[in-house]
């Protein structure tokens, strides 16, 4: 959040039933986005592109329910894709954070298995990835896998 505040919701622990190490995952990632100032570039972002729709409705004279179209492309455009890449640099961020913290980085692997099998036990697949602000959970268990050599190092030394 802007001014780098981070919220925690506790349900996400009995939900997940996290370990002490999968918490540092969730923990390092949001600290990631914090540290990367991922809200304040989210605020403008989401300025220019209001601006840029508000002009071109005007343009094109184009009635509310137009602007609402050219709003969700503008979305799927510009902002999904950034989001994506917000989350995938956030991981890596948290990942690096958690080793240096003593915490094993491997447990984000189980995080995200975890988040996959409850959203699945309740019903709620996941959206296609290219509707979705988050990547799907098999491509982020990928890359946190294709990473984690490099972290490992950072966590034995701190552990
Ligand atoms: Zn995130």
């Amino acid at each position: 959040m802007p001014g780098g505040k981070i919220a925690f919701f506790t349900g996400i622990l009995d939900a997940l039933q996290l370990t002490d190490d999968e918490v540092a995952t969730v923990m390092g990632h949001e600290i990631g986005h914090a540290l990367l100032e991922h809200g304040r570039a989210r605020m403008s972002e989401q300025l220019l592109k209001n601006i840029g729709i508000s002009a071109a409705a005007v343009m094109l004279n184009l009635g509310d329910v137009s602007a609402a179209m050219l709003s969700q492309a503008a979305n799927l455009a510009v902002s999904l894709p950034y989001a994506r890449k917000q989350e995938a640099d956030a991981d890596l961020v948290g990942l690096e954070l958690a080793a240096r913290a003593g915490y094993d980085p491997r447990a984000a692997v189980a995080v995200w298995q975890k988040m996959s099998k409850y959203a699945q036990g309740a019903g709620r697949g996941q959206p296609p990835q290219f509707l979705s602000t988050h990547p799907s959970n098999q491509n982020r268990i990928k890359d946190i896998e294709a990473n984690l050599p490099r972290v490992l190092p950072l966590y034995k030394k701190a552990s």
